[in-house]
């Protein structure tokens, strides 16, 4: 078991597999292009290092970027994590936009449920945000993900005077579908555009309360969502509040990125670089950087405190 310095279980591993994306998102990249990822890590050898966290209790896998599905290989590496634990969960998070292709080949592959980010349902509102004019694409995709049987959870991010009129629209939206909608709080970073506020917790819940009466039910599973149910209905939506203060309490995480580097916090720059030692398959070089990465891994964030991170989301995976 991996237990950190402050007694949490660290049973959690979100894995970057690139930097790249085809989308620009206000709040997370700037406008410039695509790197050339020298460094990237084959992901069989990746495999080896999530074997060895597997082996350490890590219970919940989620791939995420950049954008994952820009790695073609990745339906086989989520079976090798299945064909080594075929209980594990595994998760992954996309924008969408290459869904409708990979939809079926990720089902079989053993995947049950992703993650896809959608901030708004208007053509040119998304293409405002991502600098892409994909959101037919990204609803297609929804559709044929949605007949592969698999399981859709999105994410939004609340944006002033953005999208913070489509808060209720998206919900709706979420429900008619079937999907779990949940609300992110935008973290403040270097790598945004300056004009960029987002939305805190209780103002999303006050645009809410126009429409819809809510009861907040719990944390949610594995993860930082509080969830809300709306009254009288079945409906449940999340939001996911970094600002708030009891968020790392239960942070059960830590994130490695496509070049090996483990990051024990998504706020901090403090990270083991285990690229060498995956490149080798190095297993005991391995076994001890993620075990320095959880003996590092700092108590809280400072967004609490109005801080901006200096940590790329689409290099840690977000
Ligand atoms: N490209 C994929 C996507 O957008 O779903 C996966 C990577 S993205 C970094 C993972 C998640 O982080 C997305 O849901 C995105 O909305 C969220 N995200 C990125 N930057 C953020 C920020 N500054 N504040 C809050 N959420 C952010
Ligand atoms: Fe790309 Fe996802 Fe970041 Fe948007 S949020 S720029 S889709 S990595």
């Amino acid at each position: 078991m991996l237990i950190d310095s402050f007694g949490r279980t660290i049973d959690y591993i979100r894995i970057s597999v690139t930097k790249n994306c085809n989308f620009r998102c206000k709040y997370c990249m700037p406008n410039t292009p695509d790197e050339i990822e020298e460094n990237l890590i084959p992901l069989d050898k990746m495999l080896e290092f999530l074997k060895i966290a597997m082996d350490y209790g890590v219970k919940k896998i989620r791939i995420t970027g950049g954008e994952p599905l820009l790695r073609k290989d990745l339906s086989l590496f989520i079976k090798g994590i299945y064909d080594y634990k075929n209980n594990i969960e595994v998760a992954l998070t996309t924008n969408g936009y290459l869904l409708k292709k990979y939809a079926k080949n990720l089902k079989d592959s053993g995947l049950k449920r992703i993650n896809v980010s959608l901030d708004s349902l208007k053509k040119e509102k998304i293409e405002l945000i991502s600098k892409k004019d994909a959101l037919n694409n990204v609803l297609e995709g929804l559709k044929e993900a949605k007949q592969s049987g698999l399981k859709i959870k999105l994410n939004m991010v609340p944006l002033k005077g953005i999208n913070d009129n489509e808060i209720i629209s998206m919900l709706d939206f979420a429900i008619n579908e079937g999907f779990l909608l949940r609300y992110i709080e935008y973290m403040e970073n270097n790598f945004a555009s300056n004009a960029i506020k987002g939305l805190r917790s209780f103002e999303i819940l006050e645009n809410i309360q126009k429409k819809y009466k809510y009861t907040m039910l719990k944390k949610e599973m594995f993860g930082p969502a509080k969830l809300y149910k709306i009254n009288n209905t079945n409906n449940v939506f999340g939001i996911i509040a970094p600002h708030n203060d009891e968020f790392c309490l239960s942070c059960n995480r830590i994130r490695i990125t496509a070049e090996g580097v483990i990051c024990p916090c998504l706020y901090f720059q403090d990270a083991v670089d285990v690229g060498e030692a995956i490149r080798n398959t190095d297993k005991k070089a391995m076994e001890e950087a993620l075990l320095l990465a959880i003996k590092n891994k700092p108590e809280k964030n400072k967004w609490q405190e109005g801080e901006i991170s200096s940590r790329a989301f689409y290099h840690t995976g977000g």
